[in-house]
């Protein structure tokens, strides 16, 4: 049994009510109040968490009218909380009208008695989950702030297709929405909102698409095969909330390893960017290879990996703030109760046993063979007889019950195209340098070799500046050492929001042996501004020599010429000469915001600035720049660049194959 003090320790806890139990569409439709049934009970059995202890356990209240109304039209409440009731007391018609009106008629969301009250508090669940969390008077009462819960999970949550006028997807009120709406609503809270189901989350996307307080990321199977068709990379959100709202398709059959590689080269530096206050992970199982509605391959190894990830970001960036979902789940006993567990086990610091409990196995089972037989009934089909061999008797998988796709390898580089389409389109330059992809990490940038500078005894080439604000120091190819002794002015923070982040991304660029690092300091030892040399990323995959510029000054040292003199500099080797310089400058980053200047000026100063240098604008296709007029390419060829070379990366410019699958 495990310590309860263990599971105190992590000040987590579980929201869970039999009210839940009734959120069913019943049999022969796929979404099946008795997964979480099975779950509640394999939790109980495997003594990972136990219902009638008040330390590990969360109450729900039902969601009022007001607060589904943060999220949902009036007309929409209304309509669900007549449909809840008995079919006597309506006509057949206005019935009729309701049920087309409201997104019941599909077949896939059918009306169901007493779903108002069960979808509210559902609604209620994750709104007191969140509540929780942020110390909002919603989460209930707590002794002492220690008794807080820290990380709250919700399983019966996570209905992330619900619109605000309609019902969707299995999904009638949006929980996830309504509890964010909430937070917002209170607090000056940022959120995060993770979506990690099989399909895409576009009723969470859709209630902040144009909130830049909302970043919703979801990862999910291509909707060219897959319901409801949308989450695409190219919807980024729309006024203020454009960049807030991120998307990462993924191809058919992806499997574990392809899909850690896009979470890993995404979520920590979208996280860093958009500094949340809070996390709130839906984690659909409807990705494991098993379940019948979807076609990602994943095992109980990919769904770890994500909990892990979210776990950590949240601790990394948020004190530990983090509210866990479920979501969608069609296998409903063989992985369900296990990807939960799972997920439980993780957040509660308790480690998962090895076996599932015989006993469970036994019910659950039986449950599972019963359901097998039925559809082999219903279906008329010669299948293969299930048999109890092929319920699992681990908590995790098995690798020999998975074995390889055939086509993994081109699942895997489609995939990697998109994630280096979505880094270039959502992260800032110094993002992508501080956070490179493995594939970037191990290609041979070459750089150090060209300038034959690093491992002299003066690796760095220093200059002193006089500014009419003070005496400056310059340094360029700054060893971590260097950086180590330095700290971040106040003003340094235009790319992750805090001067202390900032930094970290500056110390993570400089150990990076295929990068240069150029620094501005006071001779008290204060960085008031950077320049930085990296290898291209997927976009220019295959071109040597080709380097991204980025530029950052402190906001208190603007306007006394620090950046041109910088970026003179850090560019005025002539070992650059033998390099491709190119340097983006983004109009809907954030690192604008505050700056005062509208799109177009600050598209004019960058490119005034880079003139300065040699640097010319460039058309081309790239999505970032050819998807926004107010974006710029700034490209310098040294002068020494082959005239091959430099025709190869202009026809890259103008094509690619990211380009061409859109
Ligand atoms: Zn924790
Ligand atoms: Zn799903």
């Amino acid at each position: 049994m495990p310590d309860a003090l263990d599971v105190l320790s992590q000040r987590a806890r579980l929201v869970f009510d039999p009210i839940e139990l009734h959120y069913d569409f019943g049999a022969g439709h796929p979404f099946q109040a008795r997964r979480l049934h099975a779950l509640i009970d394999l939790l109980q059995t495997s003594g990972l968490w136990d219902r009638s202890d008040q330390r590990t356990a969360l109450p729900l209240r039902p969601a009022t009218v007001e607060e589904l109304g943060l999220i949902h039209r009036t007309d929409y409440i209304a309509a669900v909380q007549r449909l809840s009731q008995s079919i006597e007391e309506q006509t057949a018609q206005e019935r009729e009208q309701l049920l087309s009106r409201y997104g019941f008629a599909d077949g896939d969301t059918p009306a169901v008695p007493e779903m108002h009250d069960v979808t509210a508090s559902i609604a209620g669940g994750t709104l007191v989950a969140l509540s929780a969390v942020m110390g909002l008077p919603e989460g209930g009462h707590f002794a002492s702030e220690d008794e807080r819960p820290l990380h709250v999970f919700h399983p019966g949550g996570g209905l992330h297709h619900a619109w605000a006028e309609r019902a969707s997807g299995f999904c009638v009120y949006n929980d996830i929405a309504v509890a964010i709406a909430h937070v917002l609503q209170a607090t000056g809270a940022k959120v995060l909102y993770i979506d990690f189901d099989a399909h895409h989350g576009d009723g969470v996307q859709r209630a902040f698409y144009d909130d830049p307080r909302v970043m919703t990321i979801s990862l999910h199977e291509t909707g060219r095969y897959l319901f409801p068709g949308t989450g695409d990379v190219l919807e980024l959100g729309k006024g203020l909330g454009r960049g807030y709202s991120v998307n990462i398709p993924l191809e058919p059959f992806t499997e574990d390893d392809s899909y850690i590689e896009a979470m890993e080269a995404l979520l920590p530096p979208l996280v860093t960017s958009f500094a949340p206050d809070i996390i709130i992970s839906q984690h659909g199982c409807d990705t494991h290879a098993w379940d019948p509605l979807t076609h990602l391959s994943l095992t109980m190894r990919g769904i770890q990996a994500q909990v892990k990830l979210a776990h950590e970001l949240a601790h990394t960036y948020c004190q530990g703030r983090w509210v866990a979902l479920g979501g969608g789940g069609y296998d409903l006993f063989r992985v369900v109760p296990r990807a939960w567990s799972v997920v439980w086990a993780e957040m509660s610091g308790q480690s998962l046993p090895a076996a599932l409990p015989e006993e469970w196995v036994t019910r659950w089972c039986a449950a599972w063979l019963e359901v097998q037989a039925e559809e082999i009934a219903a279906q008329q089909v010669m299948g293969k007889a299930a048999s109890a061999a092929d319920f699992p008797a681990l908590f995790l998988d098995r690798p020999v019950d998975f074995p390889a796709q055939p086509r993994r390898w081109s699942i895997s580089r489609t995939n990697r195209h998109t994630v280096g389409l979505v880094r270039h389109l959502l992260l800032p330059s110094s993002l992508r340098q501080a956070f490179p992809t493995t594939r970037n990490r191990s290609s041979l940038a070459g750089l150090v070799d060209l300038l034959h500078i690093r491992g002299s005894d003066t690796p760095s080439r220093s200059k002193m500046i006089e500014t009419n604000a003070g005496l400056l120091i310059l340094r360029d190819f700054c060893p971590p050492s260097l950086v180590e002794r330095l700290q971040p002015d106040s003003g340094l923070r235009a790319f992750a929001r805090l001067p202390a982040r900032e930094y970290q991304l500056l110390l993570g660029i400089a150990r990076r042996p295929d990068c240069a690092l150029t620094v501005a300091h006071t001779p008290a030892g204060e960085i008031v501004g950077e320049v930085t040399l990296a290898p291209g990323d997927s976009w220019w995959e295959g071109l040597d020599n080709v380097y991204e510029v980025a530029i950052e000054v402190s906001s208190n040292w603007r306007g006394h010429k620090l950046a041109t003199q910088l970026l003179s500099f850090a560019l005025e080797l002539d070992a650059l000469e033998d390099m491709i310089l190119f340097a983006e400058g983004l109009s809907w980053h954030w690192d604008m915001e505050g700056l005062g200047l509208s799109v177009y000026r600050y598209r004019e100063l960058i490119a005034h600035l880079f003139a300065t240098q040699g640097f010319t604008e460039q058309p081309t296709t790239e999505p970032n720049i050819s998807l926004e007029p107010a974006n710029i390419l700034l490209v310098r060829v040294g002068k020494r660049v082959d005239g091959r070379v430099s025709s190869q990366f202009f026809s890259r410019m103008m094509s690619s194959p990211n380009m061409a699958r859109l």
